[in-house]
Order: structure tokens, then sequence, then C-alpha cells
């Protein structure tokens, strides 16, 4: 099982609105399915739909002062990224131990 903590993302207060929206708008596609081809996987579409609709609850109702404060939390996988490197395979932006599509 793999999870997170929503409240130690990255959040920011200039941008918040704006990345809130773009979490929505992922949340929608991967609704529709977009990308599914390039998991090497088939997602359990029972499965994961309503989870899907149960995050998009979570991200409507998150406010900024839900956000960690703490940067050794909000980076504690990795750190922070000095720069942002996309992978060459998948054309996704990339952790500091590599891309989550290749596994690396
Ligand atoms: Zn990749």
């Amino acid at each position: 099982m793999v999870g997170f903590d929503l409240s130690q993302l990255p959040w920011a207060s200039a941008s918040f609105d704006d990345d809130r929206a773009l979490i929505l708008d992922v949340i929608v596609a991967a609704k529709a399915r977009t990308g599914w081809n390039r998991l090497g996987f088939a997602p359990s579409e029972a499965w994961l739909q309503p989870r899907l609709d149960q995050f998009r609850t979570l991200i409507e109702v998150f406010a900024i002062a839900d956000a960690s404060q703490n940067n050794a939390d909000v980076w504690s996988y990795g750190g922070k990224p000095e720069h942002w490197t996309v992978c060459p395979i998948h054309d996704i932006y990339q952790h500091s131990y590599g891309c989550v599509l290749c596994h690396d």
C-alpha cells in the first residue's frame, strides 16, 4: 500500500488555488483513464474510481491552513530537489530517486 499525507505536499499560499485546481484536473483525467496505457498494469476501475472520487472530496475541502509548515515533513522523501528533471521515456517530472513509471 502506497500513501501520503495530503498536508505534506509542497503547498504554497501564493499558488494554492492554482495548485489545488491542477490536482482536481489530474483527478478528472485519471477518472477518464488518461495515461493508463503508460502504467504497465491495468488498474481495477471498480476499486479505483470510488477512491478517485474520495480523493477529489479531500482536495476540494483542503485549505492552505491544513498544509504542513514543516519543510522536513514536506520534503522527507529525498529532500527538496535542486532542479527538476523529466523522464525521457515518460515525459513526466521525476522525484529524487527517478521516475515513478520506470520504477527507478
Ligand atoms: Zn519514466
